[in-house]
């Protein structure tokens, strides 16, 4: 099965043959859904950050965001390996804002040394024709001809059912997002698309997330990035939750899914030769906001719990 996907890390290899880190930067947006054009409050799950709670502080400039998210990424590395960067818009709705201004942020941070790439998280109602466009011809100062500038899209879809979408206030339907990919895939076919899709979501059963695995392969999607719903500190879907009107995941209930979302992008790899790269397997909320579940917290077992039971399986 392992063949027929891609980790991020060893996609990332393919492209630049070394070790890349993506550092979270703050572009200063917010969300349709949040500032009253589609709604407010955002998202149900999404915590006052805008799923940015890694990322550096808006406060700073662009450039100072750079150097300080590299000093902690290299306080934790072997210095003697090489590694490069991949600049990472990661909260709110990075091409929500004056767009002009927006790409001027997104320049600032990709003329930083050794960053070889760009990642820009976003919604498919915030995206464009000119927006795309305009991002495809990204690339930093004097950089080499024969060398490849990555870009990705990464777009919060979560889930496929509808009823569901409206649950989580995603504020726009499912054709809103496979336009965009459409779109993407024509505009600028180089643009890599990623969609973060959420498993565990209340009434939402084996089958539906797994629905949502189909539709977004069938919708050209070239990487995915799941994760099991968590719930933080301050956010509306914390009050139902406390109020008992849906439990989170274990870790075998979630492992079962994602063992299955393999197993369809295996059969869709051997049905299209397409190898989607699977770039997360599955996320963690801050700790010192996380309510649940708890088994998230310990990131590293988990990821090594994915390892030994799901991919060397
Ligand atoms: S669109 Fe993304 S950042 Fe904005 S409220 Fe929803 S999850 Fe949060």
């Amino acid at each position: 099965m392992k063949e027929s996907f891609l980790t991020a890390s060893e996609y990332y290899k393919k492209i630049f043959g070394c070790k890349v880190y993506k550092i979270s930067l703050d572009a200063g947006c917010t969300c349709p859904t949040r500032d009253g054009t589609k709604g407010f409050g955002g998202c149900i799950f999404c915590s006052s950050s805008g799923s940015g709670d890694f990322t550096a502080s808006r406060k700073l400039s662009i450039n100072e965001q750079v150097e300080q998210a590299k000093k902690l990424v290299e306080n934790k590395l072997n210095k003697n390996r090489d590694f490069l960067y991949i600049a990472y818009f990661q909260n709110f709705t990075n091409t929500y804002g004056d767009e002009n201004e927006l790409l001027e942020k997104f320049t600032q941070a990709i003329n930083q040394n050794e960053i070889v790439g760009l990642s820009i998280a976003t919604r498919p109602d915030c995206l464009s024709d000119k927006m795309i466009s305009s991002i495809s011809k990204l690339k930093p100062k004097n950089y080499p001809a024969n060398k490849e500038f990555y870009i990705s899209i990464e777009l919060g879809f979560q889930t496929s059912k509808e009823s569901s979408a409206n649950f989580i206030r995603r504020g726009y339907e499912n054709s809103i997002y496979t336009d965009a990919v459409a779109r993407l895939h024509k505009i600028a076919p180089e643009i890599h698309v990623v969609t973060h899709l959420i498993f565990g979501l209340p009434e939402e059963s084996f089958e539906d997330m797994i629905n949502s695995v189909n539709f977004v392969l069938k919708s050209q999607t070239d990487g995915i990035k799941f994760t099991v719903l968590h719930v933080l500190e301050n956010t509306d879907l914390a009050i139902l939750w406390k109020e008992g009107k849906f439990q989170t995941m274990s870790q075998d209930e979630y492992f079962e899914v994602l063992k299955s979302a393999l197993q369809h992008i295996n059969e869709f790899y051997l049905k299209t030769k397409k190898q989607i790269v699977v770039h997360r397997f599955t996320g963690d909320g801050a700790k010192k906001i996380l309510l649940s579940p708890m088994w998230t917290a310990n990131k590293k077992k988990v990821l090594n719990d994915i390892k030994k039971y799901i991919l060397q399986n």
